[in-house]
């Protein structure tokens, strides 16, 4: 595992659950409002500095009596052949464990669940997925504009189903940009992912982005989100703006 940063104590990231979040350098994705520039460009990978997972366990151990969760995040966690076996090590401490992805690799997501090795789990919807296509492949334009690469769709539809019939507690979550996403956009998201548990709407922080001129985009204001969350909260039991 290659890790790029550690917070040592979040009361947020794990729903209900004190804990720390552990940074996977490396990512699939070139999402243009990605602040995690460090974790994801392989240059700023290169030149950040790096935590052992020596030290990362030597730090949780020392954590038992204070934290309950460990949140793994990136980047993207699921690229690391490692993951498994890196999971395994933090339960064994008692520790619960919280994973962040962008559902790219429904493969692994397959083995975690079925290795019981994920307490919550949160999934990034990036775009509207789109509709299924002659050739049975599914596309969309909008998805690869949005995340900066080329993907497949079908994969992340796939770690939706995994992660709806997991029995895992879950979140579905979209980072809403403007430039990037319009309303229909996330009413089209909300109709994809509709009957999912929990669907969350993150307001963009023009931070330092993996694509520089989003940094100068204004957030949308907050009541337009509220606006959005309103038309889309009837396709979920749990439905806010973060
Ligand atoms: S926001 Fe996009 S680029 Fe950044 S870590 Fe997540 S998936 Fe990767």
């Amino acid at each position: 595992m290659i890790f790029g940063g550690l917070q040592k104590l979040t009361l947020i990231d794990f729903p209900g659950k004190l804990a720390c979040t552990i940074f996977c350098a490396g990512c699939n994705f070139r999402c243009h409002f990605c602040y995690n520039r460090e974790l994801v460009l392989a240059e700023e990978i290169k030149r950040h500095p790096k935590i052992s997972e020596d030290d990362f366990f030597e730090f949780l151990s020392e954590k038992r009596k204070l934290l309950e969760g460990v949140c793994v995040t990136g980047g993207e966690p699921t690229l690391q052949k490692d993951l498994p076996d890196f999971i395994k090590k933090i339960k064994k401490l008692g520790f619960l464990v919280k994973l962040d992805t962008n559902g790219s690799n429904p493969g692994m997501l397959e083995k975690l669940f079925r290795e019981k090795l994920i307490d919550y789990i949160a999934m990034d919807i990036k775009a509207p997925l789109g509709v299924k296509s002659k050739i049975s492949n599914l596309k969309s334009k909008k998805y690869e504009k949005v995340v900066g690469a080329k993907i497949n769709l079908n994969k992340i539809k796939k770690s939706i189903e995994l992660v709806k019939n997991s029995g895992v507690d879950y979140e579905f979550r979209t980072t809403v940009v403007p430039v990037l996403h319009t309303k229909e956009d996330i009413i089209q998201i909300a109709r994809e992912i509709s009957s999912a548990k929990k669907y969350f709407l993150q307001n963009f922080r023009p931070k330092k982005t993996v694509d520089p001129k989003l940094a100068k985009i204004k957030p949308y204001p907050q009541e337009f989100l509220l606006e959005i969350q309103k038309a889309i909260s009837p396709f979920f039991e749990i439905c806010q703006v973060r």
